[in-house]
């Protein structure tokens, strides 16, 4: 038998490594401390806790701190050991983990918002602090003296954040299905542009600043890469997942999108593939195929004594169609329908069975995942719920361990090969220069 030879990376199944009980109401943010056998958890319950994995292997904890609100949002910069925590009465509360994760002090209080704290996100280049509520806004807040930079409302809940570092640009989905891009300046803000694609809320983004990919997870259940660098409007649609997408983590050395679903679905999808953009919809008084009229297309009905049909739309092909015209289902992965769609005859019949191949792997996280992160240098992966577990996994997904890549000040893997010159940012008039070797610099040392 010949030898198979894998192109790409193959991804196994995530494994199970511990199991963290003792939250007594939802986990709203678990994270992995870099180099460290710890996590970081903040829940509903009002408390903070730090987890350090023992002899025995298993996790207890040696921070319990008690806050005046449940806590909604985390994050954590582990160069400076400065945590982050938002809160269901909108504030944001400053704290410093001790060297040895035994003690954590307060800092300071930040009035943020006027209600719960979405998502927060810090900069110790910038020295900033900035977070989304649902007071409908995003603010940012200067950590040395506490006060207030900058305010910018949407319309409706704004529920995640991502931030490139080097620009300053902040990507806000909110629950109204869009997504503004925004520059952040000292003491203003302007709206460079939105990006509308999903039918539900935004749960998650995920930006990725080397190959300029902005994911964003909603609660249509789908995901939607959107090609910022590629600067041609590219989108690629992702439908995997039977709930709602919570997470989100993109995989730079190897390309792989990793997303969680509130169903406790764990999908790894292989970026590395060229894939299709589905069709825009077409709309149309009559069937595309088969010319009969549709329901409301009244003088076509009288005209041939016929009786309108409901329209559909084939996924592959985005024509307006019959349910007569249309009557088969085929999965079509390289447009990122990894489950049966509907699409039209004709479709149907120009998909071979090598199209119907995924290009995604599934996985059960057996828990209701609210919120995921990984440590990809280590392979692990924490996911927490409503369920108050929190799990440490194996993630499955293979990380590369060869000398280029190393970790950078950000957290994130990096590989020195990818890092090349600065390409203009395709959306508005602002350059925005890539991301040059994070791995060599400390976030304060930043060309440019
Ligand atoms: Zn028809
Ligand atoms: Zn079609």
């Amino acid at each position: 038998m010949a030898a198979e030879i894998h192109s790409r990376p193959q991804s196994s199944r995530p494994v199970l490594l511990s199991k963290i009980e003792g939250h007594q109401d939802a986990v709203t943010a678990a994270l992995l401390i870099p180099k460290e056998d710890g996590v970081i958890t903040a829940s509903e319950d009002r408390t903070i806790r730090v987890w350090l994995k023992r002899d025995s292997g298993q996790y207890w904890p040696s921070i319990y701190h008690t806050m005046a609100s449940p806590c909604s949002a985390m994050a954590y910069h582990h160069d400076s050991r400065r945590v982050f925590v938002g809160q269901d009465n909108g504030a944001v509360m400053e704290f410093h983990v001790s060297e040895d994760f035994n003690k954590m002090n307060f800092i300071k209080t930040y009035p943020a918002h006027q209600n719960r704290v979405s998502a927060i996100i810090f900069s110790l280049a910038a020295e900033w602090v900035i977070s989304t509520g649902h007071d409908k806004c995003i603010s940012w807040m200067c950590t040395r003296s506490g006060n207030m930079l900058g305010r910018h409302y949407f319309t409706s809940w704004a529920s995640c954040l991502q931030y490139d570092y080097d620009t300053q640009y902040a990507f806000v989905g909110d629950y109204s299905g869009q997504i503004t891009l925004l520059k952040l300046e000292q003491n203003s803000c302007s709206v460079i542009t939105t990006l509308k694609g999903h039918e539900g809320s935004i749960a998650c983004l995920w930006w990725d600043p080397l190959q300029r990919l902005l994911f964003s997870g909603a609660s249509d259940n789908s995901i939607i890469m959107w090609d910022i660098g590629g600067r041609k409007g590219r989108t690629l649609l992702l439908q995997g997942h039977h709930d709602r997408v919570q997470s989100l983590c993109y995989l730079q050395l190897t390309r792989q999108l990793v997303s969680c679903a509130s169903d406790g679905g764990i999908a790894v999808w292989n970026m590395d593939v060229s894939r299709e953009e589905a069709p825009q919809w077409l709309e149309s008084d009559s069937c595309q195929k088969c010319e009969q009229p549709f329901f409301w297309n009244i003088k076509q009905m009288w005209d041939t004594k016929t009786l309108g049909l409901r329209q559909h739309h084939c996924r592959k092909c985005g024509q307006a169609v019959c349910g007569k015209c249309s009557s088969k289902r085929s999965s079509y992965p390289v447009m990122g329908f990894e489950f049966q769609v509907r699409v039209c005859d004709s479709c149907y019949d120009s998909i071979k069975d090598e199209d119907r191949t995924s290009l995604a792997t599934f996985h059960e996280g057996k828990h209701n995942i609210s919120h995921m992160s990984m440590d990809v240098a280590r392979g692990l992966m924490v996911t927490c719920g409503t369920d108050r577990i929190v799990k440490v996994t194996g993630s499955g997904v293979p990380t590369c361990v060869c000398a280029s890549a190393c970790t950078c000040p950000r957290g994130r893997a990096v590989n020195r090969q990818q890092t090349s010159s600065p390409v203009p940012f395709p959306v508005g008039r602002l350059a925005f220069p890539l991301h040059k070797q994070p791995c060599n610099l400390q976030p304060a040392d930043d060309p440019e």
